[in-house]
């Protein structure tokens, strides 16, 4: 009973094993691959509207390989922790990398020192390529892991930027390495070794517990793109002209350190042969006016910005009659959402992509067979996906049957580093567990609820277990869980339900400001060491005991029902 779907009848394109990305990207042509038309710049800084081409992403490339190859005897196997908002400099930084043979690990540049430690710690960074807004907390992140403040390099804003300090500067690196004679061998690879070389260790929490690197190989990156490309290639007899073009433009607004960003906005853009327009920071009014500054096609956004589109006053004073491509990912897009977006722009295609960070992403987008997505379906299976839909005692459902959507092909991720349980728990034979109750029909995808205990803010991963421990060593608290409560606007939020320790329950008996009090310090708590989307917008509320099976474990489903009928409006 797997689902045959229409797609995996589509032939996928040779994927190379023998490519890191840099190669693909850079050097070799591949079939499936658009030419970029002379003048067609790869990327626009939004800011400046400076372009910048082919020649130039190679040119810093490979000066910023040499420069780390020399400066700081990176080579194979180091990491690269990218510590960044979308910077012209991203693939520049990324590429580098991998063209010593090391691996990248993009951060949230909005993290607290704390939470980059979580990652520097986990991945083992030898270096931090950091904004330069960022680096205080980059700093306090380097003394606690024991890294040397010299291995960190600040990208700068703008060769205006007021930063002074004692870094290295990115631009600096990248004429240094290459006015220097290579110190490095361009990492190679044998027939095969691209599935298991690694070029990301991205973070996702996966089905439980806090939050983890996965393994992402050249290989799954590779594939992922170039299945997206085929399923944009599938024609569908209704759409006359082809989905992108080189000569399109793209807004390249959501974050590239997360996977959505990194490969379908990043990557497949420079791919495709689209010119992408960077942004570092989502402002709405200036979002607006860059889509039509840049007479921007195709947009790429999540959730909430697609509220934003459909409710704000500032979007009618603005011409977004170009627009002819949105997607929005990760998190559910109402019906009523993407109806809304279609009468906006009546003549775009509209629709949603789905995938997750340990598919190395797309695993269903709109745009294939059938160019207009059913309203609630987050894409259709897109070539060379394998999708299953099993019931919680692991046989298969029949088709339009609720269940576990459990996904393989060639783009999954190899685990977690370190982390056998959670592998074991996620990748199970060659499958990955998605953890999202699904519906498939015609190969559309439709997400019905999350088994898995992640909560997702704006699009982003908050992971209970993480703010759970957090509160555990808060002095009044003696047991916590928290769930996520639906939001218009985030989608859902964070709520933290409280059991009280002895002394602080005594304290609030029957002094109801008292418990306003503590309610408020543990916002607080959260607040000043957690990034602002992890937040407890949806309050604290006090409980007598949180309830657990008989091993121990939270019964979450439990609270989150009870949250949902009690804070969600349901
Ligand atoms: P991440 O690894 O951060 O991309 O998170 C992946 C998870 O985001 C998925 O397993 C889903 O729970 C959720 N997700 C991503 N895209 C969608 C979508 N279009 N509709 C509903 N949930 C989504």
């Amino acid at each position: 009973h797997e689902f045959s779907t229409p797609t995996i009848s589509t032939p996928v394109p040779h994927v190379p094993d023998d490519l890191t990305l840099p190669q693909f990207f850079l050097d070799f042509p591949h079939p499936a691959r658009p030419v970029r038309p002379q003048g067609v710049p790869c990327l626009i800084e939004d800011h400046s509207g400076r372009p910048i081409g082919f020649d130039e992403l190679k040119y810093r490339c490979s000066g910023l390989a040499n420069a780390l190859s020399i400066k700081w005897n990176i080579g194979e196997g180091d990491v690269v922790c990218l510590f960044s908002p979308n910077h012209v400099d991203y693939p520049v930084s990324i590429w580098a990398t991998h063209r010593i043979g090391a691996i990248v690990t993009p951060a949230n540049p909005g993290y607290t020192a704390d939470e980059l430690v979580h990652q520097l710690s986990t991945t083992k960074a030898a270096v931090v390529l950091c904004f330069v807004e960022f680096l205080p907390t980059a700093l306090a992140a380097a003394k606690v892991v024991g890294l040397s403040p010299d291995r960190i390099a600040v990208i700068e804003a703008s060769a205006s930027s007021p930063y002074k300090g004692k870094h290295e500067t990115l631009s600096k690196l990248v004429e240094f390495g290459a006015n220097k004679p290579p110190n490095y061998v361009e990492r190679k690879l044998r027939p095969g070794e691209a599935k298991t070389k690694v070029a990301f260790y991205c973070f996702s929490s996966g089905t439980t517990g806090k939050p983890k690197a996965v393994i992402i190989p050249h290989y799954s990156f590779t594939a992922n793109i170039l299945q997206t490309a085929a399923h944009y290639a599938i024609t569908d007899p209704t759409v006359k002209k082809k989905h992108m073009n080189p000569g399109d433009v793209a807004v390249g607004v959501l974050p590239f350190f997360h996977i959505y960003g990194l490969v379908v906005v990043l990557h497949y853009m420079l791919f495709s042969g689209v010119t992408l327009v960077v942004v570092p920071k989502f402002n709405f009014t200036q979002f607006l006016e860059s889509v039509t500054k840049y007479k921007i096609t195709h947009l790429f956004l999540v959730p909430p910005q697609i509220v934003l589109l459909c409710k704000h006053p500032a979007t009618k004073k603005h011409d977004l009659s170009r627009v002819k491509f949105v997607v929005s990912g990760a998190a559910p897009l109402s019906g009523e959402l993407l109806t809304g977006l279609r009468k906006l722009l009546p003549d775009a295609a509209i629709g949603q992509g789905y995938g997750m960070t340990e598919t190395c992403t797309t695993v269903a987008i709109l745009g294939g067979r059938q160019s207009m997505s059913t309203p609630g379906a987050a894409g259709q299976i897109i070539p060379g996906v394998v999708a299953r839909v099993v019931r919680p005692d692991g046989t298969l459902c029949k088709e339009g049957e609720q269940g576990e959507l459990v996904v393989t092909g060639p783009s999954m991720a190899l685990g977690y580093l370190n982390n056998e349980v959670a592998t074991k728990e996620s990748f199970v034979d060659g499958w990955v567990r998605t953890g999202d109750e699904v519906i498939i029909r015609n190969s559309e995808v439709f997400v019905v609820d999350r088994l898995k205990e992640i909560i997702k803010v704006k699009g982003f991963q908050v992971a209970p277990a993480e703010l759970e421990g957090h509160l555990l060593l808060h002095p009044t608290v003696s047991d916590a869980c928290v769930v996520g409560i639906p939001d218009d606007y985030a989608g859902e939020i964070p709520l933290a339900y409280v059991v009280l320790n002895e002394a602080s329950s005594k304290r609030v008996a029957g002094k109801p400001t008292e418990g306003e009090k503590i309610k408020a310090e543990l916002m607080k708590y959260v607040a000043d060491n957690k990034i602002a989307y992890k937040r407890l917008a949806g309050g604290v509320v006090f409980t007598d005991a949180i309830p657990k099976n008989a091993s121990g474990k939270i019964l979450r489903r439990v609270l989150r029902d009870k949250a949902k009928k009690e804070h969600g409006g349901e």
